[in-house]
């Protein structure tokens, strides 16, 4: 007791003297703060690392690490941190500058006294074990995945954007394994069982893009506008592979040399290399010379979809774009990683726009991103695009959909407000200036600002700075049968004074035509120039050109017309704007929007629209329709959907309709029809139906019926691919019958290594978790957000969001949303960005307790 109370004072006196005096050592922290970082990036220049690993064939042994670390020291005031985060019992020995040290590794930092110091070039020598955490060693591959700090697990480093390094690396591998890295392949040895590969030093590089990949892949190789480009694979199926592989190298292409063009500089890498790799992380991450892809997202088959190619497309580009944007000119500190993502889905869909024609790209842009920044501004949860980031060991919090969906929409206004020429030679000053450097969101700012007489630095205050979205209304007023005049008011759906100045299209709809206004919404409110005197419409569609931000209103006038509305984005922004609405409480109930949304799917034909309406109808129809309701319903939607399928001609347009009669079905009818398919691997006429197809339906078939274990089990037998194999075997316990088995199977994930594979978790959470399952599943919810935090530390940083994500986005019952609110009471100091993320999964869960057969007017 007395002990305690004595390092109390220490601890305030300790405190005291670093406020007055500020050459006092900087405290010893866990992860990397933002202190530490500024105070490194102010002394240290010219870092160039040498690392050699021994990679073992058997996953379980440990990874030998030789690194030898050479940089420049402007003062020697202090002992140095070098991030590390591991036991001691991991580092084997420690030179510096020829002087062989004592290990002193404290809270993830290994510690060099000032002594052994100098001012100018310094070398320091660590022989170590490399952390596995971030290697995803699996049986006869790894890669490694360091975004956003994940460095530091591996080897020791200074692990922060802004103290960006060449990487001089050499691998030993098992003799039949391939390799890629980030720097040209320069010569190879054998050795007995082993290849020793050393590889050029790399270009200039932050730590998070670092990378490397080993093990058995197929190669294969192609030169393109005289740039060589190497792909590694594991891909088995051959018609995949004859379908896809050309046209993945051509994507790379395409985007390289839009890119060039854009920015005006060549590639600035030494080589161009991607890896697909079986059940990837994310969609893809974007490492020069070593891009590593989500193998499903780049190898398609006969069955794919149109919205599978553009994505894929889209996925490439983002990646490439990446090559300039973070690569080249990589952000400062992590509070400004959406910079990046920005101008990486900025520029993905430029490309797309090129490919596709400008009406596809204005409707893939709509949908790709409006309705998923809503699904995170509308919630009590919402963060702005730009945050504050203390350590960086929370940066992984960074990400999620307002910085991948709502950015590009608030960049695409930027642009307009500025005009696409100016907003295009400012990326280009800004690139040029900061080439293999750093920069700031504020830097670039300043820069636009030089292209225009707007007032960017206001505007960057709501839009970018401030989390949600305004709210639009409308009042008009007719003479007769004319307009005398037509107001828009915005205010802040949460409350406040916040107004976000943006331009949009509001359109009249008459017999014989329709009239487009522009509405400039820089105010509160605001009178439409240009509606007095016009005759009065058969009815009236906001934001008819999808370039407005916000909950915009429902003319009901326009109902059943809206699948009749000419344009394919006109529907697209109709069908987004009633599902708005509907979550908001207003204008529509969810099992009145459900009916209407069905009589769209024998009319709608465009396959981007039916796959949101038909993605909407399986929302609402889970999240949003009581269970008693739902039975009552679902065999008239079944046939709906059947009927529609029939009669529909186009392909992919029957898919997703099967799809959908798939996703949604529980009448005994339709349980035998789909084992049908299944069991016969006769596909409905007119559809096609692969491997991957075949197993999911194995899934659902499994998650609606008794005896699903047989099912899982033939399909196994029947599935070739070993990868695809395990994935099934990891689901079976989640689908068992057996509520205590499916119990089981959440309980396992509560220790690490069952979360390994996390594209897996997630699949078998959302099973597990399937509002057919619900009963006997929110038992595990509370257990569910007591480990969040711990998987925020061990996952991958979309990790925490998606675990959320599968687990609560179906639920609808005021005894889950209890859950919810009983843990946040609980924890009244929870991590806020965390709190973030729970109110936002659990956004759904919180409006069904609001708008569930709620009464509206007509
Ligand atoms: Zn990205």
């Amino acid at each position: 007791m007395k002990l305690l109370i004595q390092s109390f004072f220490l601890l305030l006196l300790n405190t005291m003297v670093s406020a007055q005096n500020n050459a006092e050592p900087l405290s010893v922290e866990p992860g990397v703060s933002q202190t530490l970082a500024n105070s490194r990036s102010l002394m240290i220049s010219d870092v160039q690392y040498k690392l050699d690993f021994i990679i073992p064939l058997d996953k379980s042994e440990a990874i030998d690490g030789k690194m030898q670390l050479i940089f420049s020291l402007s003062s020697v005031t202090q002992q140095l941190q070098l991030d590390f985060k591991q036991n001691p019992d991991k580092v084997k020995s420690i030179k510096v500058n020829g002087k062989q040290i004592a290990v002193d590794l404290r809270n993830e930092h290994l510690l060099i006294p000032q002594q052994y110091l100098r001012k100018k070039t310094n070398q320091i020598e660590v022989s170590f074990i490399a952390g596995n955490e971030s290697l995803n060693r699996n049986t006869d591959y790894l890669y490694a995945l360091f975004v956003p700090d994940h460095a530091r697990t591996a080897f020791p480093c200074f692990d922060q954007p802004d103290l960006k390094a060449k990487f001089l690396l050499s691998l030993t591998v098992p003799k039949d394994w391939q390799v890629l890295a980030n720097g040209k392949e320069k010569d190879s040895q054998n050795k007995g069982s082993q290849t020793t590969y050393h590889f050029a030093n790399s270009d200039v590089l932050p730590t998070y893009l670092f990378s490397f990949t080993a093990g058995k892949y197929l190669q294969e190789q192609q030169t393109i506008a005289k740039q060589q480009f190497t792909f590694l694979h594991r891909e088995t199926d051959s018609t995949k592979l004859r379908l896809s592989t050309d046209s993945i190298f051509m994507a790379h292409a395409d985007a390289i040399s839009f890119l060039e063009s854009y920015t005006k500089i060549p590639f600035s890498f030494q080589k161009v290399g991607f890896v697909a790799i079986p059940d990837f992380q994310f969609g893809g991450m974007e490492h020069p010379g070593e891009v590593q892809y989500k193998a499903s997202s780049l190898f398609l088959d006969e069955g794919a979809t149109k919205d599978q190619f553009i994505a894929r497309s889209n996925l490439i580009s983002h990646e490439t774009a990446h090559m300039w944007f973070g690569d080249l000119v990589t952000m400062k500190w992590f509070n400004d990683v959406w910079m990046k993502e920005v101008f990486a889905n900025f520029m993905a869909d430029k490309v797309t726009e090129k490919l596709m024609g400008a009406e596809t790209f204005s409707l893939k842009f709509l949908q790709d991103h409006y309705p998923a920044a809503y699904g995170v501004d509308r919630t009590l949860g919402a963060n702005p695009i730009r945050q504050q980031l203390d350590n960086l060991q929370d940066a992984g919090s960074m990400y999620g959909n307002i910085i991948y969906h709502k950015a590009p929409i608030m960049m695409r206004q930027l642009e307009l407000l500025m005009g696409s020429d100016n907003f295009k030679l400012g990326v280009q000053e800004y690139l040029k200036k900061y080439t293999y450097n750093n920069a700031t969101w504020n830097d670039l700012i300043s820069i636009w600002s030089k292209y225009t007489r707007k007032d960017l630095y206001q505007w960057n205050k709501v839009w970018v700075n401030r989390p949600g979205r305004p709210v639009f209304d409308y009042k008009i007023s007719y003479a007769g049968t004319t307009i005398s005049s037509l107001k828009i008011t915005q205010h802040a759906e949460m409350g406040g004074e916040n107004l976000w100045p943006q331009v949009f299209t509001i359109s009249l709809f008459y017999a014989n035509g329709r009239k487009d206004l522009l509405v400039n919404m820089d105010a509160k409110e605001i009178n439409v120039t240009g509606a007095a005197g016009l005759e009065k419409p058969l009815f009236v569609l906001f934001n008819a050109d999808a370039m407005g931000y916000g909950l915009f209103p429902i003319d009901h006038e326009m109902e059943g017309r809206m699948f009749e509305l000419e344009k394919p984005l006109q529907r697209a922004s109709a069908y987004i704007n009633a599902y708005e609405n509907m979550l908001s409480g207003k204008s529509y109930n969810p099992l009145a929007l459900l009916h209407l949304f069905t009589k769209g799917i024998s009319m709608e034909k465009n396959e981007m629209n039916l796959k949101m309406l038909t993605n909407y109808i399986n929302t609402i129809y889970w999240s949003f329709i009581m269970p008693k309701d739902r039975s009552a319903i679902s065999e008239t939607l079944e046939e709906l959907l059947w009927r529609a399928m029939e009669q529909e001609f186009l392909p992919n347009n029957k898919k997703i309709l099967f799809k959908t009669y798939q996703e949604i079905y529980l009448s005994n009818k339709a349980k035998s029809n789909i084992y049908k398919i299944w069991q016969s691997q006769q596909s409905p006429v007119g559809i096609r139906l692969t491997e991957d197809d075949f197993t999911s339906l194995a899934l659902t078939i499994a998650l609606k019926s008794d005896t699903p274990t047989s099912v899982l089990k033939v399909q196994k037998d029947r599935t070739t691919n070993i990868e695809r194999k395990n994935r099934l075997t990891f689901l079976m316990p989640a689908l068992s019958t057996n509520a205590q088995e499916r119990n089981d199977f959440f309980n396992s994930l509560l220790d690490r290594k069952n979360r390994t594979k996390e594209a897996w978790v997630n699949n078998g959470l959302a099973y597990l978790n399937h509002p057919l399952r619900q009963q006997s599943s929110i038992v595990n919810l509370p257990k569910s957000l007591q480990i969040l935090e711990e998987i925020q530390k061990t996952g991958d940083i979309f990790f925490p969001q998606s675990w959320l994500a599968a687990i609560f986005g179906s639920y609808q019952s005021a005894e889950a949303y209890q859950v919810v609110t009983d843990f946040l009471n609980a924890n009244p100091n929870y991590n806020q960005k965390l709190k973030g993320k729970i109110l936002q999964a659990a956004d759904n869960l919180y409006r069904s307790q609001r708008i569930v057969g709620i009464k509206l007017k007509d």
